[in-house]
């Protein structure tokens, strides 16, 4: 499972600082979903093949009235939804009573916990450290977060009981048998729980009643026209035993992980607000971590044909990058559309999941090359010689030539296009690497 880290400390010892450093690490992504997270700032980061999601807060600074008491109770939610908490103290402005608070809530807290010494740059590391034992927490470590001093060092011991070994890992995958794993993920209130409950029926479910507490999402498999499927139902539908449970369900890491662990994520959003911030800001997190998908677009009954109208518009301009997925147009709560949705998350799974040989490939790569030659670099053409699987879910094509650094976007855009026509991939984004023997 993704394992979830959370920053805290004072304001100004350097959270932010360290969340930028995290998350710069893995090709600029942060997944930022704005506006349901104003004072806790969510980002993802990888160390070698460890994925990571990080959660930076405004800090807790010992004068909680106001602004303070909101940031403050940010942090302590930040503490409950993670893994790992690494508290940052400042090891030039030394021991300070907030940080004092602080230790005495995290000491309370099942959680596994580092004390962080920042801004060390410069200093004399031991006598930075030395304020701080103080605290109980632990041996402290040393960073330098602006420079990244020991950053990588710290996030090694960190996350060594997440590594996965290669072969472990492949072991895994194949554990995962052959039941399709969806999520389905959106909004709040956007129709998620209603969703799934159409979608599995009330008699298709086998088990549900799983162990778990509030901060899982719940597996749930069961059989559809002898499919095996696995719901990860993120909304806790089938746990929900009343109202006010409902309001807390929401959890960005729940959905986070969900995508991550899923073969086919289900968006939904909700057609009556229109295509937000954060639907954007959701699937480009699915298709950064490489999910095939299916996007819905719920509460379509009811509403003016002037309203689809300027939702179908909508639709195509702000979801053009996902234009990879089908998109449907639903009602969860009269079930019109639902029973479609399996033809599409099918597809989007058989074509995630789609093995092709190295003569197959590099046959069609030899065509596309006919068709449309690369561009010359220095006077010498770019070969392109042959092209294998380098993966599944989402399928990764190698492609192996020389000069490949000097591809152009364009044409890379064009090989692209064309083994998505004459592969017939839909529903799943795909990747090109490309080697280079010279
Ligand atoms: P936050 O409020 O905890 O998120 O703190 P920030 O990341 O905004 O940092 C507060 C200030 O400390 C900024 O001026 C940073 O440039 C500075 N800072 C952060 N990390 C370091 C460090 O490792 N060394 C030094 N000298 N300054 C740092
Ligand atoms: P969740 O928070 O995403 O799980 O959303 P819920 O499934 O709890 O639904 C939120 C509200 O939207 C409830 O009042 C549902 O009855 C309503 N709702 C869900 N789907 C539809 C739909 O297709 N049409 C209409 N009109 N309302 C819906």
């Amino acid at each position: 499972m993704l394992p979830v880290i959370a920053l805290v400390g004072r304001p100004n010892v350097g959270k932010s600082t360290l969340f930028n450093r995290l998350t710069r690490s893995r090709d600029a992504l942060v997944a930022d979903l704005p506006g349901l997270t104003r004072d806790r700032k969510y980002g993802e980061g990888r160390l070698g093949n460890c994925d990571y999601i990080v959660i930076d807060t405004g800090g807790i600074s010992g004068d909680e009235d106001g602004i303070d008491q909101r940031m403050a109770e940010q942090s302590l939610q930040a503490i409950d939804e993670a893994n790992i908490v690494l508290f940052l103290v400042d090891g030039r402005a030394g021991l300070n009573p907030a940080d004092e608070m602080i230790a005495n809530h995290l000491r309370r807290q099942e959680k596994e916990c580092w004390l962080v010494v920042n801004k060390t740059d410069g200093i004399d590391p031991d006598v930075a450290m030395a304020d701080f034992y103080a605290l109980g927490i632990g041996q402290p470590v040393p960073i330098a977060a602006s420079h990244g001093r020991n950053v990588t060092m710290l996030m090694d011991e960190v996350l060594a009981p997440f590594i996965v070994e290669e072969d472990e890992e492949a072991e895994g995958e194949q554990e995962h048998d052959d039941s399709i794993r969806i999520a389905i993920v959106g909004r709040p209130n956007v129709g998620k729980s209603t969703l799934v409950n159409r979608m599995l029926g009330e008699d298709r479910v086998v088990v549900y009643d799983q162990a778990g507490t509030t901060r899982d999402s719940i597996y749930i498999p069961y059989e559809r026209d002898g499919q095996d499927y696995t719901l990860i139902d993120t909304a806790g539908v089938r746990r929900r035993k009343n109202i006010k449970e409902a309001v807390e369900k929401f959890s960005i890491v729940k959905t986070l992980q969900a995508i991550k662990d899923a073969n086919v994520v289900v968006s939904v959003i909700d057609a009556r607000e229109g295509v937000t911030e954060q639907d954007l800001s959701m699937l480009g997190f699915v298709i950064d971590s490489g999910r095939a998908l299916v996007v819905t677009l719920n509460k379509w009954d009811g509403m003016t044909a002037e309203d689809r109208e300027h939702v179908k518009t909508q639709v195509e301009r702000r979801l053009e990058f996902a234009g990879f997925a089908r998109f449907h147009f639903i009602s969860a709560l009269h079930g019109t559309g639902v029973g479609n949705l399996y033809d599409s998350i099918n597809e989007a799974y058989d074509c995630a999941m789609a093995k092709w040989s190295t003569n197959q490939l590099t046959k069609l790569l030899e065509d596309v090359v006919a068709d449309h030659q690369p561009p010359a670099v220095n006077n010498r053409r770019i070969k392109l010689r042959y092209a294998h699987q380098g993966g599944s879910n989402p399928p990764i094509i190698v492609v192996h030539g020389n000069q490949t650094n000097a591809l152009p976007g364009s044409y890379k855009r064009y090989l692209e296009n064309r083994f998505i026509k004459y592969l017939k991939i839909k529903g799943t984004p795909i990747r090109f690497e490309f080697r280079t023997s010279d």
